[in-house]
């Protein structure tokens, strides 16, 4: 009874096989990871990672830490105080939009 050598063919074909599917597996379990990284910073401060509780700021919908007590918000409050709010308050949110979105024609 003979051994049969695979072809130099199959060789590559089958390595190439193994490490397309170790690639795959490796990216899946990177995902997984970030996924997890990402969940798990959900409602939590950004300056001291304790919890964020949401609540309401002159009707903003605002995420306020529970130990820092920073006031954290998303984009669409900003640009609602931005159009909400006058004085120097008004000219604080657009000196900060323009640096979050470089977008130059947010006047103060
Ligand atoms: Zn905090």
């Amino acid at each position: 009874m003979t051994e049969q050598k695979p072809s130099k063919n199959e060789e590559e074909y089958f390595a190439r096989r193994e490490a397309e599917l170790l690639r795959q597996q490796r990216e899946a379990v990177h995902r997984t990871a970030v996924d997890a990284e990402r969940r798990s910073h959900f409602m939590k401060c950004p300056q001291c990672g304790y919890d964020l509780i949401r609540g309401d700021w002159h009707g903003v919908q605002v995420d306020q830490c529970t130990r820092c007590h920073g006031i954290w918000f998303g984009r669409g409050e900003a640009e609602r105080m931005l159009h909400e709010e006058h004085g120097i308050m008004r000219r604080v949110f657009a000196a900060v939009m323009r640096g979050v979105s470089g977008n130059p024609r947010i006047d103060p």
